[in-house]
């Protein structure tokens, strides 16, 4: 059993069952969620050897590697799981706090033409408790006496949130609870690539989160072409699918938009973009796509990014370029893990 599954209440009942008074609960707790090991936490012999006894981990993450941005200060984060299985994330720094962008699965097997990712298919889901350790461990990390560092967190790292729906959904609420992290839902985004039934399942879980939908292409045709899932769903069906998160949730959503040279950045498709969106609470975010190697697609230059914005912004749509961050540890979401693997297959 792994302990950062468990919320505040369930931490409580085990502590109880356990035999051990209600009060060590909170130490257990909150020593779990500052990051701490069992053995380092301020708790009695007799309940350490218990949680030992009944076999009881952490269930976190470890830092395995990373690599800070001497531009800017982002760092990129190799995490080891406890099955040895390595994910990765990254910590972002803006002006209003910092931004953790956390996987929610080792790899994934939605087959996104442009995404590292995906190119060893999914190896599993993560447990709530190894998203929540996502967050921990950067916290740890970058401890200053007052915060905690992560103040944001999107799920925009490796794997698909909504396919692995119920631990995403477990996280969303432990990251939340006002007894640890407590980072308000309005603080979190999430990411999917339009797994429709999961986007109403959301929308009626009226979380108060931002969602995003990665786009990347204005017609069913384009799409299929660089994202598996549009066999699936339909453009117009995904897109009523977030016209009705809108309706439930009342927050208006994300369109990511990565822009792939002469694919997807032409004037044709801003006009059929902005007549897909017309009328929603929305946001375009463009995404100037880094380059991944073994798909042999090219990101779009600055001019023709400026353009494709220019074209949206005429239509009234609110949009922003997605500024490049750590551009000197860069590398696509996926890149480092994959680097890794292969730097440990040879
Ligand atoms: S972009 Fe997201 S959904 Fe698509 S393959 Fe990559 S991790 Fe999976």
């Amino acid at each position: 059993m792994k302990l950062l599954n468990l919320s505040f209440s369930e931490i409580e009942e085990l502590v109880e069952s356990l035999g051990e008074p209600k009060y060590r609960a909170k130490q257990l707790y909150q020593g779990l969620q500052m990051g701490k090991k069992i053995e380092e936490i301020n708790i009695s012999k007799d309940l350490k050897a218990l949680l030992a006894q009944n076999g009881y981990t952490t269930g976190g993450v470890e830092i395995h590697e990373k690599f800070v941005s001497k531009i800017d200060g982002t760092i990129k984060y190799l995490y080891c799981l406890e099955d040895g299985n390595i994910i990765e994330g990254v910590l972002m720094h803006y002006k209003h706090g910092s931004t953790l962008c956390v996987s929610t699965q080792v790899g994934c097997r939605m087959g996104c033409a442009f995404c590292a990712s995906t190119i060893g298919g999914l190896v599993r889901n993560l447990e709530a408790g190894e998203i929540l350790g996502q967050v921990i461990a950067v916290n740890r990390d970058n401890m200053t006496k007052k915060e905690r560092a992560v103040t944001n967190i999107v799920l925009m790292g490796s794997g698909e949130p909504l396919d692995n729906y119920d631990n995403t959904l477990k996280f969303l609420r432990l990251v939340s609870c006002p007894e640890g992290i407590n980072i308000s839902m309005r603080n979190i985004s999430l990411s999917t690539c339009g797994i429709v039934p999961k986007i109403k399942e959301l929308a009626k879980e009226k979380l108060g989160i931002t969602l995003s939908l990665s786009l990347h292409a204005p017609t069913d045709e384009m799409r299929k072409d660089i994202m598996p899932i549009s066999k699936a769903y339909a453009l117009e069906e995904t897109i009523d699918a977030m016209r009705y998160y809108v309706k439930e949730t009342g927050r208006r959503v994300v369109f990511e938009y990565a822009l792939i040279s002469e694919k997807n950045d032409t004037k044709e498709c801003a006009e059929k973009l902005a007549k897909l969106i017309r009328n929603m609470q929305c946001h375009v975010n463009l995404i100037p796509l880094n380059s991944v190697h073994e798909s042999g697609l090219s990101g779009s230059s600055g001019n023709r990014v400026a353009k494709f914005r220019e074209y949206l912004e005429k239509d009234g749509i609110s949009v922003t370029v997605r500024r490049e961050m750590g551009a000197d540890i860069s590398g696509a979401c996926g890149q480092l893990r994959r680097s890794y693997l292969s730097k440990e297959v040879k």
